[in-house]
This record gives structure tokens, sequence and C-alpha cells, in this order.
């Protein structure tokens, strides 16, 4: 089987946003490592991890299919944040873009028939939707606890809390 030109096309400039979210949650890692957030940089190494891992899902599923996956040229991310709340906004904001590329990839499989496709990008709509959901429900969590002396050790507690939930996750 063939992938139509036009799918293969828009796969490859959505492996910028995939490979741009690993590099987004490295450098969100690396300053909460160098801020002592212990529990946050140890959440934010997962997700860039796991960010590889949709990289390498879309790589290979276009050569599979008969396309060529290229590798995407990238821009320096953002490297300093203001708060561990800024750093969880722009998470949200970065899903949400990566969201509305599967969407686009979706329509753009099913304007050429493709089915294969279809069914290959299912699992990044639950996979969008978790991500969006755990970032909503962490700003949330953020604004209740507040800013108060002890708040960011306990903020960092709760990222913490994600990191070894995700890891328990990962080995069912
Ligand atoms: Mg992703």
């Amino acid at each position: 089987m063939l992938i139509p030109k036009k799918v293969e096309a828009a796969l490859n400039a959505h492996l910028t946003l995939e490979m741009a979210a690993l590099y987004h949650y490295l450098a969100v890692a690396s300053w909460c490592d160098s801020k002592g957030y212990e529990g946050s940089a140890s959440f934010y190494y997962k997700q860039s991890a796991e960010e590889q891992t949709h990289f390498m899902k879309f790589f290979n599923y276009i050569n599979q299919v008969g396309g060529h996956a290229e590798v995407p040229e990238l821009k320096k991310p953002t490297s300093t944040f203001k708060s561990i709340l800024e750093t969880c906004k722009k998470s949200l904001e970065a899903e949400q873009k990566v969201t509305q590329s599967v969407y686009k990839l979706l329509d753009i499989a099913a304007k050429e028939k493709d089915h294969a496709t279809q069914a290959f990008l299912n699992y990044f709509v639950d996979e969008q939707l978790e991500e969006e959901m755990q970032f909503s429900r962490l700003i949330s969590k953020i604004e209740l606890i507040g800013s108060g002396p002890q708040a960011l050790y306990y903020i960092d507690k709760e990222i913490e809390k994600l990191a070894t939930a995700q890891a328990g996750a990962n080995t069912k």
C-alpha cells in the first residue's frame, strides 16, 4: 500500500511538532532541575521521553506505508520560565497545537480516503485528550494551592506524583 502524497507531506510536517514538544519538555526539565524543583524535573524528563516515542511512532509509520520520513529542522526552545505554573501553561499551549495538527491530519486522511492513516491517528486523539486534561488539572491545582511560602514545595510534590503515576502506568 502506498500512502497518498498529501498525507505523507502532512505527516512529515507533524513530525516537527512532536520533536518540538520533546525539545520543550527537555528545556523545562532542565530549568526545573537547575532551580531545585526535583519532582517537576523528573515529571518533565518523562514527558520528554514520551514525546520521543510519539515522534518515532509517526516516523516509523511514514516509512512503513511506503513514504519517506524526514528529520525536521528545529528552533532552540525557550529555556527560562517565570514559574512552574508558567511551564504548565506553556505545555498546555504546546499540546493544544499538537491536537489541532492531529485533527488536521485526520481531515486530510479522510479526504484522501486513507483509512489506514485514520486508524493510526486514533491512538493520538486519545493521547492528546489525556495530555491536555493532565495540564488543565495541574494548572487548576497550582492555582488552588496558591503562592504562599510553602506552596512551591507542595506544587513540586504534586507534580512528582504525576511522574510516579506515569512510571507505574508504563510498566503495565
Ligand atoms: Mg506528543
